[in-house]
């Protein structure tokens, strides 16, 4: 055999190298000598190559490392010397997952002698990792008489051939994967995160990564022009979608999208990662093996950061690897076009709404996001669905693998990773318990929303669904108060038609029988974006919540709004239509929307069709501008509904997506509640029906809050209604009020324990 020896530092050698090695270890692979016969002949390619005395590899067999193949130590060693993992320097390898490098390696601290190899001639020591799904199952090493550090090319050429051999060691099943995983989980042993509560509720399931893992197929290239090739059409296209992304600065359906969106584009122009890449398909690699073998390179040295931020960044980089490596192989989808096999918690950075919808709901039990925040519109669905969401873990795309059991209690904030016996014990009481406060709250279905000193109060549903009517029956509510039209639209690959949308709304309508429904014009734009209608020079907005958004485009589009009220109107046709607009910032907004109705009910008339029984005009309070002109606007409307979700994000000037915001401002704050109070006081003077749909009404300390500002009807979310029916019942409303009038009068800046001080005192129980 010819040597290659290793030159001085410089990356095309490197490269060249690594190149020699591949191509014979290529052969090797190719040739047909049995399994252990290719690892005697790996060990004599690689330490010819390198001029090491000794090259030895060490795979996982029964939980320890045993060494297979060496040149260099004594050949009775082989199959005879075995470490533990965590043991000397090679367990020290296999326990963190990173490579070694030492001129001395006896004056290393895990160093541990084996007289039956003959090693103590040698003085320095390199070994790296031989990794299969992110997990050692075996080490590759070489020893030198000379105490010399080996070269990083040198290193890099190892790492190299490390991931080849994964291949090979694989194809010839000489490790047992099952028991490697199963070790390898052991080795992490459970863990327990910590996040912000986004939808309550408790989940098992086995963690599903929203964007899979890509398996590579081959590791080897045939041709190193076509894999460049390659690699060069898979960076533009990714650098095309993070432009696009960037300048529709709606990536990921909310979150710190400036932030995020910059360092994903300086990564993406990264000349230096791009050309790491290209070193790697140098040295004979294929297009996804070079991706990997520079992402593998990155997650080591992430381990060594301490730096939170950088580590985030590197979490970005990772993020936008696996993007490149999707282009590249072709394996697009996420988990949810391939299909929930089994009960799954989700595992993503961020989904947006449409996102989460794609899933199956039969299989989806939980979703565990490393950013989130409670009125993304994706929480809103994850509510609607009835699936616990945890937000805001950090470092969850670390401590997860796929396929890890998880139990996720949402209740309490907490998820537990490859939970322990009792951890599953204690969690499956916790799970009953739940289970039995929900049966208690179904019981309360049949029994009227009547506060203890007998007022009625009206508690209506939010939904968005064809699939979300049943719980108005399953409730007892009074109806539904925000029926958010764009979901339709959200789910949809295409607009609606008009015959679609018709259908759904009279379906919804029967569905519902003679309880009212509330539909609101769609709301599109701000976090909910349509991906057949971003496609536009006019949609490239830095601040889409406060762009063009819901009544801006239905109103610019008129074409949109028109179709939407025919269907509408046909919909009702015999009946009473509740329609309101949202995010209504001028009183003449409603009048150019309420005249879109009108001019359809005049050619309905024309065309001699049947039309709604009475139309029931209501406006949604968002923007806080519009509470100065009540005086103008509610003698037009029926009912005002008040969104305090869009309502807080604009009188706070937070946006309501990103979750460094999450928790900066509690909605019991005295300026959102004496915006209420004025708000609520304002519609008793003109008669106008008030209903709070914002998140806040479904909270229950927030709903007695709501109370005492003299709100009288809510819609909220379906699982609210058991836990809003049995606080209100426990509630006489002059005191309540009472209370809130001095809170508000003389705020203190606790007010949300004032409150609780007080609800307690009376005996009002809460979850
Ligand atoms: C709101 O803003 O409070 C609201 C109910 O509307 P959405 O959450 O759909 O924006
Ligand atoms: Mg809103």
């Amino acid at each position: 055999m010819t040597s290659a020896p290793v030159g001085p530092v410089n990356s095309s050698s490197a490269a060249s190298a690594a190149r020699t090695i591949l191509t014979r270890l290529h052969e090797v692979m190719a040739s047909r000598q049995n399994a252990q016969a290719k690892l005697n002949t790996v060990v004599e390619v690689i330490g010819e190559s390198l001029h090491s005395e000794v090259c030895s590899i060490y795979l996982l067999r029964e939980g320890m490392l045993e060494l297979f193949a060496t040149r260099g130590l004594a050949q009775e060693a082989v199959h005879v010397t075995r470490m533990a993992i965590g043991e000397g320097l090679v367990g020290s390898i296999a326990a963190r997952n990173e490579t070694l490098n030492l001129a001395e390696a006896a004056a290393h601290p895990d160093f541990s002698y084996r007289p039956e190899t003959g090693e103590d001639r040698f003085h320095s020591f390199a070994g790296v990792p031989i990794v299969r799904r992110e997990r050692s199952v075996g080490i590759l090493c070489v020893q030198h008489v000379d105490p010399r550090r080996y070269e990083e090319i040198e290193i890099e050429a190892l790492q190299t051939v490390a991931m080849v051999l994964s291949e090979l060691i694989a194809n010839a099943e000489l490790v047992d994967e099952e028991e490697a995983f199963g070790l390898a989980a052991s080795l992490t042993g459970p863990e327990q995160l910590r996040g912000l509560t986004l939808v309550k509720g408790l989940a098992a399931g086995a963690a599903v990564y929203h964007q899979p893992r890509i398996t590579i197929e081959h590791i080897v290239a045939e041709d190193t022009e076509a894999e460049r090739q390659r690699v060069y059409m898979a960076f533009d296209k990714m650098r095309d979608q993070i432009d696009r992304m960037a300048s529709q600065a709606e990536f990921g359906g909310g979150g710190e999208h400036d932030e995020v969106l910059e360092t994903y584009r300086m990564f993406a122009y990264d000349e230096g990662w791009s050309r790491r890449i290209n070193e790697a398909i140098d040295s004979g690699l294929t297009a996804e093996a070079a991706i990997e073998r520079v992402q593998q390179r990155t997650r080591m040295r992430m381990r060594q950061i301490d730096d939170p931020l950088l580590a985030d960044r590197m979490h970005d980089l990772e993020d936008l690897s696996n993007r490149l490596l999707r282009i590249v192989s072709g394996q697009l989808g996420t988990a949810a076009s391939m299909g929930l096999r089994h009960d799954a918690i989700l595992i993503a950075r961020n989904l947006g709404p449409a996102e989460l919808l794609e899933y199956d709901k039969r299989r989806l039990k939980g979703v565990i996001l490393e950013e989130g925040s409670l009125t993304a519109h994706v929480i809103i669905v994850a509510r609607a669905m009835g699936i616990p969401v945890l937000g805001r873990v950090k470092s969850l795309r670390g401590l997860v693998r796929e396929g890890d059991p998880l139990l996720l209690d949402a209740d309490q904030g907490i998820a537990f990773v490859r939970p322990t016996r009792d951890m599953v014990i204690a969690f499956d009481e916790r799970h009953a318990k739940t289970r039995e406060r929900q049966a208690a709250y179904a019981a309360l279905r049949d029994m009227q929303p009547v506060t203890a000193c007998g007022e009625r109060i009206t508690v209506m549903v939010n939904a968005g669904l064809r699939e979300d009517m049943p719980n108005v029956s399953l409730t007892g509510a009074d109806g539904v108060g925000l029926f958010r039209t764009e979901f339709q639209f959200l789910v949809s690959a295409t607009l609606p038609s008009r015959e679609r949308q018709t259908r759904l709304y009279r379906d919804v309508m029967d569905t519902a029988g003679d309880k009212p429904v509330v539909f609101r014009t769609v709301d599109i734009g701000g976090d909910k974006s349509l991906p057949y209608l971003r496609h536009d020079e006019d949609h490239n907005e830095e601040n889409p919540a406060m762009g063009w958004r819901a009544l801006r485009v239905a109103l610019e589009r008129d074409g949109l709004l028109k179709v939407q009220a025919r269907a509408l109107l046909e919909a009702s046709a015999g009946r009473t239509l509740h329609v309101m607009f949202p995010m209504i910032s001028e009183p003449w907004e409603f009048d150019a929307a309420k005249a879109v109705f009108d001019g359809q009910l005049t050619w309905l008339r024309g065309q001699r069709k049947q039309l709604p029984e009475a139309v029931k005009f209501g406006a949604m309070l968002e923007v806080p501008a519009l509470a100065e002109m009540l005086d103008v606007l509610c003698p037009k409307l029926t009912f005002l509904s008040v969104g305090t979700n869009d309502l807080t994000q604009f009188l706070f000037a937070a946006d309501r997506s990103n979750p460094k915001l999450a928790e900066r401002y509690d909605w019991l704050s005295p300026a959102i509640l004496r915006f209420l109070r004025r708000v609520s006081r304002t519609c008793q003077q003109h008669g106008t029906l008030l209903t709070v749909c914002g998140e806040m009404g479904g909270r229950q300390l927030e709903a007695l809050a709501l109370l005492g500002l003299g709100i009288r009807r809510l819609s909220i979310t379906p699982a609210a209604v058991g836990p809003i029916k049995s606080m209100l019942r426990q509630v006489h409303l002059h005191e309540i009020e009472e209370e809130m009038n001095r809170l508000l009068d003389e705020p203190a800046q606790d007010l949300r324990a004032r409150l609780l001080d007080w609800a307690q005192a009376r005996g009002i129980t809460f979850d």
